[in-house]
């Protein structure tokens, strides 16, 4: 009795796999035949078709052992041993297999000793019953070429070996050889040994080569029985690809279930047609691994058309492109990019490098074509020369060239396309790119490029008049002298200050001073040449700078033709204003030889014909000797008044009706150790700008108090008038201090009289009236000096908190000879009486406006006609002398 041969299976070294490769059931396969059921084709059932196929080893095992002891039983020639040897057969036989059965489900693979189990189970056989020998040769013979098979030759071999021996020795423990019948068996067990086995071992070796093939790819192989059957795969390169162990695709449905929901129906219906047509399918769609990522896969399916009982069955070879379609998607994205940007791209290769007209225009994305003024095919492949035209600079096309020969890239800014119709500007980037090639990108910068123009434009003009301002008029200068020192031509410049300007802008607001400013550049305007550049340096200072016409004769000329044209009064919201301006003038290159030199000398030059009056004033190096003094003054003012370098003089005033002095008016002066005595004209101003007038207005105000004090001890009863300015006003503490002052010197309040002038007040009406009337409370008296050159107004007057005008020296000084001066006197005169105020005329310097004073009803004078300021000791020497009192008596 003996299993047949097919129940026997061998193990090969992938077999101790968890899962069983194509090779071993490949193996299987052509070692055995009929075990593969459904399969379309046996070279590669899956793990399944494996357990399946032992198990169907292992049940025709007990069954042939079932139909031996069948024939066994019913053959009469093997006589009464036949019971026996049937039940023998049955209680070893079977038990034998079960035993390997179990030790093969525990091990996973069949074990050699079943082969050598099976030989001394048939010898046994053939020992206790003789005459069944033969066809025991027969199943031996059957066991031995199932053992090549699935073991191998050599424990085929030696199980064989094992069998002869054991057959030869039964025999003759029978008594009867059959050496033939034994001698045939011997040959045919051996030649099966050798046939079989190297049959199998050269199977087994293909079944390696296999084996490492189809692991070696990085392509997953599977197959599919029919719709209905689950995925097998033929290698563990899934297991990478998606992550389920191979045994999660057992159940059928898996892989339909894994693929991404919105490919499924697609892809399932390709299998479905696939199957139905039997064509090759080619699918890329996505699968879910199980991480939950979602893994791209390229899948080639064939098809085998299914047979009468057969359904049609798929192959395939499935590719994992995750990364290529995601490297894919960004090109994608980066071509959507490209085509979306606003910034016009365009790639351009250099097809000869010695020639800049082989650089030719390889892609360009839409907005490239928009700035080109072509379609995108029409610009591919043309020549960068004939596209790109002649750029501002012409350049353009060469400098793209060069960044391919140099891989250096480039940026311009405000390029601009003469050919282009907008003109509109760019900023320009090339990069190299490889292959000779260069990449140019053309961002649309015109909005940002005209905003900068605006800007420059603001930095450079003035946001009232429009006219150029300082700064440009600087650029300016510095071009054109430039040229003129080449060509040895001259250049002129003339700087205007408007004469009381101030007091326009003070009296009638800004408003009016701005539009006056504008009416004011519109006239110097239309009086010049286009050519010449007229420029608003600041408040009221405008500057004409004169290419032709430059000699100092013809600037002083044209200086003279701008005062002639501001004569006329201009119209500012039904105001007649009149205002001129004092012009100083300076030529390049006689007065200097550069343009900030040129501008100083000028300002000089005009501050000259400010102090002159004379309206204009070629600049001279004597006037520098002024502007030097008036540096070295603004420096040393401060310690001035610390070193005692300042005196004060005083002047007297005269009361007309009574003939009595009526007080003094203390002057400052500055006893400066090199330039002498220096009038207060040329340091009030400086000493307002640089804060100094604090220290000196308390300075004087002490000092005139003190003197007061000290006439009042010599017996002379005289006030003192000082003069304030409005910056003064400012000083918080001053009527404090100057009440505390009074008192400390006991000196009363009305001997003390503050003037201000009237365009100072103007200036700032409201603190003045707050500090003005202050003062008043404390019984200071207080005083609107050069009255008639402000413009403060009556209603305006009669609020103020004052109790004198002082007639301005300038209508005073000239009332004899011209009657608008008269007119202005005494309608001053008129007014203070009439708002109860005291009145003086200043400026008096001879009997007649004296005299003329009088009659019109002024209550005081002073001026150089009664006396010069003086020292206070010389003032009380003259005024005890009493001299004046003869010239006074004869006149009135
Ligand atoms: P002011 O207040 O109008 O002073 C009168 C100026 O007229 C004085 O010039 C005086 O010398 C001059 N003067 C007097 N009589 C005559 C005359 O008959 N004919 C002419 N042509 N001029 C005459 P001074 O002393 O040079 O002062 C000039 C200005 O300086 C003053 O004008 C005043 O505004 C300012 N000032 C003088 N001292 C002070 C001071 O202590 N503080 C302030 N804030 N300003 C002062
Ligand atoms: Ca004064
Ligand atoms: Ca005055």
């Amino acid at each position: 009795p003996a299993g047949p041969g097919r129940v026997l299976q061998r193990t090969t070294p992938s077999n101790t796999r968890m899962t069983p490769s194509v090779g071993e059931t490949l193996g299987v396969g052509t070692s055995t035949d009929g075990t593969d059921d459904a399969a379309p084709s046996a070279d590669a059932p899956g793990p399944t078709d494996q357990a399946r196929l032992t198990e169907q080893v292992f049940r025709v095992r007990y069954a042939g052992i079932v139909a031996l002891a069948a024939i066994a039983l019913s053959v009469p020639a093997i006589g009464s041993h036949r019971f026996w040897l049937a039940g023998g057969l049955l209680l070893v036989a079977i038990p034998e297999t079960v035993v390997f059965h179990l030790d093969m489900r525990r091990r996973g693979s069949m074990s050699p000793l079943m082969a050598f189990a099976d030989q001394v189970l048939a010898v046994s056989v053939a020992a206790l019953e003789p005459t069944v020998l033969e066809p025991v040769l027969f199943v031996m013979l059957t066991m031995t070429a199932a053992a090549a098979a699935m073991l191998g030759p050599r424990v085929a071999a030696q199980a064989a070996g094992v069998g002869i021996v054991g057959v030869v020795l039964a025999a003759l423990i029978g008594g009867d050889v059959p050496w033939t019948s034994l001698a045939a068996f011997a040959v045919m067990d051996l030649c099966l040994v050798a046939v079989v086995g190297g049959v199998s071992e050269h199977d087994r070796s293909m079944r390696v080569r296999y084996t490492d093939l189809v692991d070696g790819l990085s392509a997953v192989v599977w197959q599919q029985a029919g719709p209905a059957s689950p995925r097998t795969f033929a290698n563990a390169e899934i297991e990478r690809v998606l992550g389920f162990p191979l045994d999660h695709w057992d159940a059928p449905g898996r892989w339909d279930a894994a693929i991404h929901p919105e490919d499924r129906n697609r892809v399932l219906n390709g299998y479905r047609d696939a199957m139905r047509s039997g064509a090759d399918l080619e699918i890329r769609y996505r699968v879910l691994a199980a991480d939950g990522a979602t893994v791209h896969v390229e899948e080639r399916v064939r098809t085998e058309p299914g047979g009468p009982g057969r359904p049609a069955a798929l192959r395939g070879v499935l590719v994992d492109v995750t990364r290529e379609h995601e490297a894919q998607e960004r090109i994608e994205q980066h071509l959507m990019l490209v085509d979306a940007i606003p910034i016009a791209l365009v790639v351009l290769e250099l097809a000869d490098p010695d020639d800049d007209r082989a650089l030719i225009i390889r892609a360009v994305n839409p907005e490239a074509a928009l700035v080109l003024g072509r379609d995108v095919e029409e610009l591919t492949g043309r020549r960068a020369v004939d596209v790109l035209g002649p750029s501002d600079d012409g350049t353009i096309v060469a400098a793209l060239a060069d960044v391919v020969r140099t891989n250096e890239s480039f940026v311009a800014e405000d390029f601009r396309f003469e050919s282009h119709p907008s003109s509109r500007t760019y900023l320009v980037h090339a990069f190299p790119l490889p292959g000779a090639s260069v990449g140019l990108a053309l961002q649309d910068v015109t909005e940002r490029a005209m905003a900068a123009e605006v800007l420059r434009r603001q930095a450079l003009h003035d946001g009232l008049t429009g006219l150029p301002n300082r700064t440009l008029l600087t650029n300016r200068m510095r071009d054109t002298l430039t040229v003129a020192a080449a060509r040895g031509e001259q250049v002129a410049l003339l700087i205007m200050d408007l004469d009381q300007f101030k007091e326009v802008n003070d009296a009638l607001g800004h408003d009016h001073g701005d539009r006056l400013l504008v009416e004011m550049a519109r006239r110097l305007q239309r009086v010049l040449r286009e050519a010449d550049t007229v420029a608003r340096l600041g408040g009221d200072e405008f500057a004409v700078l004169l290419t032709r016409g430059a000699e100092p004769e013809a600037a002083l000329a044209t200086a003279a033709r701008i005062r002639r044209s501001l004569e006329q009064p201009f119209q500012i919201s039904g105001i007649t204003l009149q205002t001129n301006g004092s012009i100083g003038v300076a030529v390049f290159p006689d007065h200097a030889e550069d343009a900030e030199t040129l501008a100083q000398r000028a300002d000089v030059a005009m501050y000259a014909a400010k102090r002159s009056g004379g309206g204009t004033a070629l600049y001279s190096p004597d006037h520098d000797q002024s502007s030097v003094r008036r540096l070295a003054i603004l420096g040393e003012l401060r310690s001035a008044i610390r070193e005692g370098q300042m005196v004060l003089h005083y002047q007297p005033k005269l009361d007309l009706r009574t003939r009595e002095l009526a007080g003094c008016e203390a002057l400052v002066r500055w006893q400066h150790p090199e330039f002498g005595l220096i009038p207060p004209n040329e340091f009030i101003e400086l000493a307002e700008v640089s804060g100094v007038i604090q220290p000196l207005t308390r300075w004087v105000l002490e000092t005139a108090v003190d003197q007061v004090a000290a006439w009042r001890r010599d017996g002379i009863d005289l006030g003192v008038a000082v003069n304030l300015s409005v910056r003064n006003l400012y000083d918080k503490d001053l009527v404090v201090w100057t009440d505390g002052l009074l008192i400390d010197r006991g000196v009363n309040p009305s001997r003390l009289t503050l003037e201000i002038t009237e365009s100072e007040l103007m200036s700032d009406p409201i603190l003045a009236m707050e500090v003005l009337g202050k003062l008043k409370a404390l019984g200071i008296a207080t005083s609107i000096d050069d009255f008639g050159t402000g413009y403060s107004s009556l209603s305006y007057l009669k609020s103020l908190p004052i109790d004198e005008l002082k007639i301005d020296r300038s209508f005073v000084g000239s009332m004899t000879r011209d009657d608008s001066d008269l007119t202005i006197v005494r309608s001053t005169i008129d007014l203070s009486h009439n708002l109860g105020l005291g009145v003086v005329a200043e400026g008096v310097e001879d009997d007649a406006t004296m005299r003329r004073l009088a009659d019109l009803g002024c209550d005081r004078i002073q001026g150089y006609h009664l006396s010069r300021p003086i020292p206070g000791d010389e003032l009380a020497r003259w005024a005890r002398a009493g001299t004046w009192r003869v010239g006074v008596d004869a006149a009135l």
